[in-house]
């Protein structure tokens, strides 16, 4: 009896993409055995989040990194850091500081760009940080043409300012350099949240080789790693301050040798205890899983990735057959170079979310990208979906779609 059936579930098809309420994306193989193999082992987890620094630095130019619970995790970690430094007592003081915090002497305000504010930045709050707006949308809201300018992040920053956030979008503004020269010169660390940027592989190097002190990665999306791993890369001395805020460190002082890769650790006076990043902390199971994969994503010859994506994209289209009321065409995802879309267009969209609907309501449930449902459009996502149900979701899309 498979778990699934112990459990009462039944699975669903999932072409919406590597979502997490609907479990993310698949595992290759390699990724499994690796997670396999280091579930039988146990390892001193200092030694292999230094492993992993130095495979994240190799792939993405940082001077270090650390494997985090996810992308989330890794920016409540990149806000830690930047709040406390290499302070263990404002480390232990977390979500609370105080004034006289030695790192910074009471920096507890990150800058945001009101355009780029979203919900995932609560990560930032939940660390402690109060976010600070600048900026007046109005190409966003409508009546103007402008966003923030790098003056007026450059004006916002001020002795309480512990970081600046900027959010790897296409659209967003200022552009990185930018505002990674008023922060440096004003001595300011730049976090940057990257998560669903990849691909192309290549902005695994982009928003460090931009400025960026801290760039944080969704494991769990197109790097193929465990649903609940990420990836936090940067300056190395935000980078171990955030680890030891995620690292259990009850042990001795005089036990606590920090590897080379963790360097700036050595300057510590005491150790935390579990620090605010313990609620989040990352398993063996998920580094190794998140390297493997990581090593796959970034030595992957995109053309190979795009191609494979665009054949389960083309057997889906041949399993569904001639849809009336429904043209189907494989398109670029606007955001993601290299990731191919097949776009079902109903010109409809009570047409598309009555066909949304019954896709669901289909045994196994399948859930298409419903993200154009209001412009009549439905779309199938390849990434999460494997290519034995290439054939089953093409059948389900013709029994479902017909107008
Ligand atoms: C997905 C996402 C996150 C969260 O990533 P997890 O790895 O699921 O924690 C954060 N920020 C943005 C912009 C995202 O798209």
């Amino acid at each position: 009896m498979s778990v699934l059936e112990e459990l009462g579930l039944t699975r669903v098809i999932n072409a919406y993409g590597t979502n997490t309420r609907l479990s993310g994306g698949l595992l290759d193989p390699a990724v499994v055995a690796a997670m396999a193999e280091a579930s039988l082992i146990t390892v001193d987890m200092l030694d292999l989040q230094a492993a992993a620094s130095r495979v994240i630095a190799q792939a993405t130019g940082a001077e270090a990194g650390i494997v985090t619970a996810g992308a989330s995790a890794a920016l409540l970690l990149a806000a830690a850091a930047c709040l406390a430094g290499l302070d263990a007592a404002a480390m232990n003081r977390l979500p609370e500081l105080r004034g006289e915090d030695r790192f910074g002497g009471g920096r507890r305000e990150i800058v945001a760009i009101r355009s780029q504010r979203n919900m995932y930045d609560r990560a930032l709050r939940v660390a402690g940080a109060r976010i600070v707006e600048v900026g007046i949308p109005d190409r966003v809201s409508g009546p103007g043409v402008r966003d923030a300018a790098a003056w007026e992040v450059e004006q916002a920053i001020g002795p309480r300012t512990a970081a600046i956030y900027w959010l790897a979008q296409p659209q967003s503004l200022p552009a990185l350099p930018e505002v990674a020269a008023v922060a440096q010169a004003r001595g300011v660390p730049v976090i940057v949240d990257a998560a669903a940027q990849l691909p192309p592989a290549a902005n695994l190097w982009r928003f460090i080789a931009e400025g960026a002190d801290l760039v944080c990665f969704s494991g769990g999306k197109a790097i193929g790693g465990p649903q609940a791993s990420g990836i936090l890369a940067g300056r190395r001395d935000l980078v171990s301050s955030a680890l030891v805020q995620m690292l259990d460190l009850d042990l001795p002082e005089a036990q606590f040798v920090p590897p080379p890769e963790f360097a700036p650790l050595a300057t510590l006076r005491g150790l935390p205890h579990h620090g605010i990043g313990r609620s989040c902390k990352v398993g063996k199971e998920e580094v190794v899983g998140l390297l493997v994969a990581l090593r796959r994503f970034a030595d992957a010859d995109p053309d190979t990735r795009n191609a494979a994506w665009t054949a389960r994209l083309n057997a889906v289209m041949t399993a569904a057959g001639p849809v009336p009321g429904v043209a189907m065409a494989l398109l670029p995802d606007g955001a993601k170079p290299g990731l191919p879309l097949l776009v079902l267009d109903f010109t409809d969209a009570e047409a598309a979310a009555l066909a949304e609907a019954r896709l669901r309501a289909h045994r196994p449930a399948v859930h298409l990208d419903a993200s154009r449902v209001t412009r009549g459009m439905l779309a199938v996502n390849p990434i999460a979906v494997a290519d034995a149900d290439a054939a089953l979701l093409g059948a389900a899309i013709a029994a479902c779609c017909a107008g």
